[in-house]
C-alpha cells in the first residue's frame, strides 16, 4: 500500500458494499460525505456501513463530513434561467425583489464598489460593477452565458462576512458528532477565526473530530499561514480555488499551500479533478496521471476523488490508479523537506526526527509507535521516514483518524488483556497483525513510563520476534532450526566452544552459536571460512533442539 493516502467522496456509485470492499482492497483511507447532496440520516448510514467493513477487513477507514458553509448564490430567475449577452447591463438588487439579479445574501451587494468583478456560474460569466445608488447596483456582463437559478457567485479577493456555519451545517455537525465521524471539512475558510468557530461548535457538542480547512477562496489562500496553524489538515480545494484565482495560478497555489502548512507539520489533501476523465472512462488521461504524480512530488499527504467515486462509472478503479501511481512515485523519490517547527511537544518532535535517522542507518523495515493521543505518529509522518509508521493505539476512532496521515499504518490494540504499557505484548501484536517477519529490525518510539502518560521520550531498536539472547556477531544474518549435534539435524549448530570439533565439521551449517568466547585466533580462522557465527552468547533460557531462530548479524540478537 502506498504511503500517500486516498480520500474518496461517497455517492450513488460507491455507496454499495461490494464496491466499497474493492475500494478498501485498493487502498482507500477515508470517505468524504459531501453534505451538499444528502438528506438527514445519511451520515449515520455511511458511518455504520464503514464501521462494519472496518471490522471485517481490519482496516481503519475514517469518515469526513464536508460542511458547505454559507454560499453566495443568485436567486431564481423567471422561467428558471436567464440568458445574458456580453455587454448587457443588469440591475443587482440591494434587498427588495426589484432588479434582474438578486443575491442569497443581499447585504453583500451593498458592500460592492465600482470596478469590482463578480464571477457567476463557476466563473463562466463575469460581471463588472459599473455604478451604485441607493436602490441598486448596475453591472455589466463581460461574457455571454446562461444563468441557472441559484448560480454560485464568487467575488475573488473580497472578504465576505457571511458567517461560518449555516443551520444546515449545524444539523450535519450534530449528526456527525452523534455518529462518531472522524473529520469535519469546512468549505470556503477565509481566516483562522472560521476554523476556531467550527472547533468550538464541535467541542460544545462533545465531539473530538479533526478539522480539515478547505482553501478555496482568495482570502483563504492569502491567509494560509494563520489558517493552517489552527487546522488539523488543509485541503487544496482546486474546484472553487480555480474560480477564485486565475486558472493558471492554481498549480503554483497548490505548491504554496502544501509548503506553508508543512512548515509546521500540518498535512495537506489535494482535491478535485485528479482523475476526472474516469467518471466515464476506465483509465485516466496522461495529464491526470501526471497531475497525481506532481501532487505527490509536491509532498501532499493525501489525494482525493470527487465525482470519480461519487457518481462515476469506475469508483474502485479510480482508487486503484491513485494507489498504483503513488506507490510508483514514492519508490522513485524520497527527498522531502521536514517541518521547520512542529507545533507541540518539542521533545517528542526531536524523537520523531531521531527515529527517522536511526531507521535509515540500520535499514529498519518500519517505525513502531505506541501512542495514546496520536501525536507522535503525526510528527513522524510529518518528517517522512519513507517506511511504514506502525501506530499502536487503544481507540478505534483514533486508528481511523491516523489512517489519513501519510505513511501511518494504524494498529488497534483494543483488548484490555493486551496491556498497552507492555512492550512485549505490543511487539507481538505488531508481528501478528503486520507483514513484518521475524528478524526484521524496527525502530520503536515510546514514552516512559510508557504510554499511559503520553510524552514520547524514547527511541530504541527492536527485532521482530521473541528475544532469546544475544552474542557477539561475525558475518551475515542467519536463520533456521538449532541443533546441539554435529549430525546436521538442524541448520544452526549450538555449542559451548570450538573444542572437540574441526572447522571442516562445521562447513555445512548456516551459522554457529557459541555460548563461550572462542578466542581471537579461532574467530579469525572461522570468519575466513565465511560461516557466520555469534560467540560469548548469553541466552534468556536454553535453546532446545528444533527451535527456529533468527540471528541478526550486526547486533548479534537471537529472536524466535
Ligand atoms: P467541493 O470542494 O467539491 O465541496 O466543492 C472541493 C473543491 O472545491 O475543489
Ligand atoms: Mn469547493
Amino acid at each position: 500500500m502506498a504511503g500517500t493516502k486516498i480520500v474518496a467522496t461517497i455517492g450513488p456509485s460507491s455507496f454499495k458494499t461490494d464496491v466499497l470492499e474493492k475500494m478498501y482492497r485498493y487502498g482507500l483511507s477515508c470517505i468524504r460525505i459531501n453534505t451538499a447532496h444528502i438528506e438527514a440520516g445519511y451520515i449515520a448510514k455511511v458511518k455504520e456501513t464503514l464501521e462494519s467493513l472496518n471490522r471485517k477487513t481490519g482496516m481503519h477507514v475514517g469518515v469526513m463530513v464536508d460542511l458547505k458553509g454559507p454560499e453566495l448564490r443568485t436567486g431564481t430567475f423567471p422561467g428558471g434561467h436567464m440568458l445574458v449577452k456580453a455587454g448587457q447591463k443588469l440591475r443587482l438588487s440591494l434587498g427588495g425583489s426589484e432588479g434582474d439579479i438578486t443575491l442569497s445574501h443581499p447585504e453583500i451587494a451593498k458592500g460592492l464598489e465600482p470596478k469590482e468583478t463578480l464571477l457567476l456560474s463557476d466563473g463562466r460569466v463575469r460581471m463588472r460593477v459599473l455604478s451604485k445608488d441607493s436602490s441598486a447596483i448596475w453591472l455589466e456582463s463581460l461574457d455571454a452565458g446562461d444563468l441557472r437559478d441559484r448560480s454560485r457567485v464568487n467575488i475573488p479577493g473580497k472578504f465576505l462576512p457571511l458567517g461560518t456555519l449555516t443551520e444546515r451545517d449545524l444539523q450535519f455537525l450534530q449528526e456527525g458528532v452523534a455518529a462518531g465521524v472522524e473529520f469535519f471539512a469546512q468549505s470556503f475558510v477565509q481566516r483562522k477565526e472560521d476554523v476556531m468557530t467550527l472547533q468550538k461548535e464541535v467541542s460544545e457538542r462533545g465531539g473530538d473530530q479533526l478539522i480539515v480547512s478547505k482553501i478555496e477562496t482568495k482570502s483563504g489562500y492569502v491567509n494560509i499561514k494563520e489558517i493552517s496553524r489552527v487546522s488539523d489538515f488543509v485541503m487544496v480545494a482546486r474546484g472553487d480555488l480555480g474560480v477564485e484565482l486565475p486558472l493558471k495560478e492554481v498549480a503554483m497555489a497548490q505548491k504554496h499551500i502544501i509548503e506553508e502548512s508543512h512548515k509546521h507539520g500540518v498535512p495537506a489533501i489535494v482535491a478535485t479533478q485528479m482523475l476526472e476523465s474516469m467518471v466515464k472512462s476506465s483509465s485516466p488521461t496522461r495529464a491526470e496521471v501526471s497531475d497525481v504524480t506532481n501532487a505527490i512530488l509536491d509532498n501532499t499527504d493525501a489525494v482525493m476523488l470527487s465525482e470519480e467515486s461519487a457518481v462515476g462509472d469506475y469508483p474502485d478503479l479510480a482508487v486503484r490508479y491513485l494507489n498504483e501511481i503513488a506507490e510508483f512515485v514514492e519508490s522513485r523519490s524520497s527527498n522531502y523537506a521536514e517541518p521547520r517547527e512542529f507545533l507541540g511537544n518539542h521533545v517528542a518532535y526531536s524523537i520523531a526526527r531521531a527515529s527517522k535517522i536511526v531507521a535509515s542507518e540500520i535499514e529498519a523495515s518500519a517505525i513502531v509507535t505506541f501512542s495514546k493521543t496520536g501525536n507522535t505518529p503525526k510528527m513522524i509522518s510529518a518528517v517522512r521516514p519513507g517506511i511504514p509508521i506502525i501506530s499502536a493505539v487503544p481507540l478505534r476512532g483514533l486508528a481511523n483518524k491516523l489512517s489519513l496521515y501519510s505513511g501511518v499504518v494504524p494498529l488497534l490494540i483494543e483488548n484490555s488483556s493486551n496491556d498497552l504499557s507492555d512492550f512485549e505484548n505490543i511487539m507481538s501484536a505488531v508481528e501478528k497483525k503486520t507483514g513484518l517477519k521475524k528478524g526484521e529490525r524496527v525502530v520503536v518510539t515510546s514514552g516512559a513510563p510508557y504510554f499511559l502518560f503520553g510524552g514520547t521520550n524514547d527511541v530504541r531498536v527492536a527485532t521482530i520476534g521473541k528475544f532469546m539472547g544475544r552474542g557477539y556477531p561475525s558475518g551475515k544474518n542467519f536463520k533456521g532450526t538449532v541443533t546441539s549435534k554435529l549430525d546436521r539435524s538442524g541448520d544452526i549448530y549450538v555449542t559451548k566452544n570450538l573444542r572437540g570439533a574441526r572447522i571442516s565439521d562445521l562447513a555445512d551449517f548456516t551459522g554457529i552459536i557459541f555460548l563461550e568466547g572462542i578466542g581471537h585466533a579461532s574467530e579469525e580462522e572461522l570468519s575466513e571460512t565465511g560461516i557466520p557465527f555469534i560467540h560469548n552468547t548469553k541466552l534468556l533460557k536454553g535453546l532446545d533442539d528444533g527451535t527456529n531462530v533468527y540471528v541478526d548479524g550486526s547486533t548479534g540478537v537471537i529472536t524466535s
